[in-house]
């Protein structure tokens, strides 16, 4: 949802950042669409920059990259009145597609965001703002769970960039999201 409702209204800013100098509003950017991002799946506002960026499939450079040469295209295209053929064009145009096409989010099951939010959750048995990440559950309470960013790399992103069809990639990565969620609600309701 968030990419057909939100990415679209950030590509006029897209074009205005290839021109943009100043490092701070270009940052400034990165942020506002970090934010909606996480407010739209509702995930901590914490999860880490290098997440988000993978479970889009693309960085800030790429976007503004890829829609600035998109924009340009098609800016000739209309002042020519005929079809961009040059060679190289061509071949960026197929980078393009293929990097349009990788959005690993299509495969990723909305459990995966649910478990991503636990291990920003404060402990409900330790006082103080302890987090039920996996270094408090070893240390505080004697249990194992397995990092988000480990559930990730290990678990999801291969059966994601598998390249199967996106029901299947959702159902695989829904089973094993919700098996580590199981674990960690046995885990919080003993504490
Ligand atoms: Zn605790």
């Amino acid at each position: 949802m968030w990419l057909t409702m939100v990415t679209p209204l950030f590509n006029a800013i897209w074009v205005l950042q290839a021109m943009e100098p100043s490092k701070t509003n270009r940052k400034k950017v990165e942020v506002i669409w970090k934010t909606t991002f996480k407010r739209f799946l509702m995930i901590s506002m914490r999860t880490p920059s290098t997440l988000v960026h993978q479970m889009i499939g693309r960085n800030q450079e790429e976007i503004v990259t890829s829609t600035n040469d998109t924009t340009t295209i098609k800016w000739m295209k209309r002042k020519n009145y005929e079809e961009f053929t040059y060679p190289l064009i061509k071949v960026d145009l197929l980078e393009l597609h293929e990097k349009e096409t990788k959005k690993p989010l299509l495969g990723v099951s909305n459990a995966f965001c649910k478990l991503l939010k636990t291990q920003f959750r404060y402990c409900p048995k330790c006082k103080g703002k302890k987090i039920t990440n996996p270094w408090h559950m070893k240390y505080f309470h004697n249990m194992e769970i397995k990092h988000f960013m480990k559930i990730w790399n290990e678990d999801i992103k291969p059966i994601v960039n598998s390249g199967k069809d996106r029901k299947k990639l959702l159902k695989q990565t829904h089973e094993i999201c919700i098996e580590h969620l199981g674990k960690y609600n046995k885990f919080i309701s003993i504490i």
